[in-house]
């Protein structure tokens, strides 16, 4: 045994503590939901990704047991060995029609389903143009293909080249890598992008993306993990809010956020595209399969939100409610359309400090939330990102608000 990785971890993870940057866990003792207990203590809950309360939703949980006692509790292998049962093949289908591409392709995590996409599609002839604000896993996905690379400044469309003031590094916009890749000679060409970008719950361009995708011939991904359910008039996602259904070539998206929450992805494309990662994805041939619980649960899910807009419509009446009186109590909020609310305290000073202690400040209040600083977010964009469920009761919200409001009052901030 060595020795030495100790030291070196003892000494780094010291140093995360003294930059504040170590990652302690609070403990739940509770099913996820509006009201959860920390500590013993009954609070509500302003930051799961729990959209559409459908985490601890009762539906959800008979259907979870049962797939339980129709299909067992596990596969004990991969899909193409020993591991497809009918109701993944349910799944698939359901979950394709709900998004309104021809199929779509199970994993167990949509960080998965990011590391399967890109290395099987694009080789070294190849050109992936990805957004500088990508979810890691899309990051992490593309890495592992030889494909060529190119990164636009976020929801930068431009064809320019230019210095970026918060960075002082150059940055190019979108339809300028596109002309350098085409240039270039490439093969393929694939514009990646989060639909819904998490730290400030801004909607990727997606009309414009598509607009340059087609002029330059390229393919579109999204990765929509934030929006499956909720986002747009039906909740299909970034892609019907931004009037683009049926121009989106690849859709990955998560079970572990609005959908129940347990866990589970998937990658919804052509049926070429998803029969290519079928022999292709290696996420997939070597990975075990999505437990039944899982899969009928989600089914169950789409269900629900197929034959009403019940959910997302609550949703959206709360994250409205809750913006307007935070901005009528003279908060700073990103403005938006998305249940994610950034609460910035950019005009204040020491505001890394002053987000941290109103975090802390509102636990007291029974308010759970958390405060994002630097590296998470830019220096000097400390926010407390509070993240609305359609589980929340119009009084669990007016309870957030009132609790904004002491706290903001108690420090000065408003
Ligand atoms: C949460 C998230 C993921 C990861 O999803 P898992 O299913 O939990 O692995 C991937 N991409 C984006 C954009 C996400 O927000």
């Amino acid at each position: 045994m060595s020795k030495s990785i100790y030291d070196f971890l003892n000494a780094e993870l010291q140093k995360l503590e003294e930059e504040k940057l170590y990652k302690h866990e609070r403990i739940i003792e509770s099913p996820q939901g509006a009201e959860i207990i920390v500590k013993g203590r009954k609070v509500l809950n302003f930051c799961a990704n729990n959209y559409l309360g459908l985490s601890s939703h009762q539906e959800l949980i008979k259907a979870a047991h049962d797939g339980i006692e129709s299909r067992g509790f596990g596969l004990s292998s991969v899909r193409f060995i020993c591991g497809t049962q009918d109701r993944h093949k349910v799944l698939e289908r359901k979950l394709a029609d709900f998004l309104g591409l021809e199929d779509s392709i199970l994993f167990s995590s949509c960080f998965d389903a990011n590391g399967a996409l890109f290395e099987p599609l694009f080789g070294e002839q190849d050109a992936i143009i990805t957004d500088a604000l990508n979810h890691a896993s899309i990051i992490d996905g593309i890495r592992l293909s030889k494909a060529k690379r190119w990164v636009y400044k976020h929801a930068d469309m431009r064809d320019v080249e230019e210095e970026d003031p918060a960075t002082g590094k150059m940055a190019k916009g979108l339809e300028r890598c596109l002309k350098e890749a085409n240039e270039q000679g490439v093969r393929f060409k694939v514009i990646a992008t989060d639909g819904v970008f998490s730290m400030d719950g801004d909607i990727a361009p997606l009309k414009d993306i598509c607009d340059l995708a087609e002029k330059y011939d390229a393919l579109v991904m999204v990765d929509d993990s934030h929006a499956t359910g909720f986002i747009g008039k039906t909740g299909r996602g970034t892609h019907e809010h931004n009037d683009v259904m049926g121009r989106i070539d690849i859709i990955t998206t998560t079970f572990g956020k609005a959908l129940g929450g347990a866990s589970g992805g998937a990658v919804v494309s052509s049926s070429k595209i998803t029969e290519w990662l079928r022999n292709k994805g290696r996420p997939y041939l070597f990975s075990n399969t999505v437990a039944p619980s899982v899969v009928e649960a989600t089914i169950r899910a789409l269900d629900l939100l197929t034959s009403s807009t019940e959910l997302r419509d609550k949703l959206e009446n709360n994250t409205k409610v809750f913006r307007q009186a935070m901005v009528e109590a003279g908060f700073d909020i990103l403005p938006g359309v998305h249940p994610i609310t950034p609460i910035m305290f950019r005009k204040y000073q020491n505001s890394s400090k002053v987000a941290v202690e109103f975090a802390n400040k509102l636990l007291e209040e029974g308010i759970y939330v958390i405060a994002f600083s630097f590296p998470v977010v830019p220096k000097g964009k400390d926010r407390i990102r509070v993240q609305i469920s359609a589980a929340h009761s119009l009084e669990h919200i007016d309870k957030a608000i009132n609790a904004f409001i002491k706290v903001g009052k108690g420090m000065q901030l408003i």
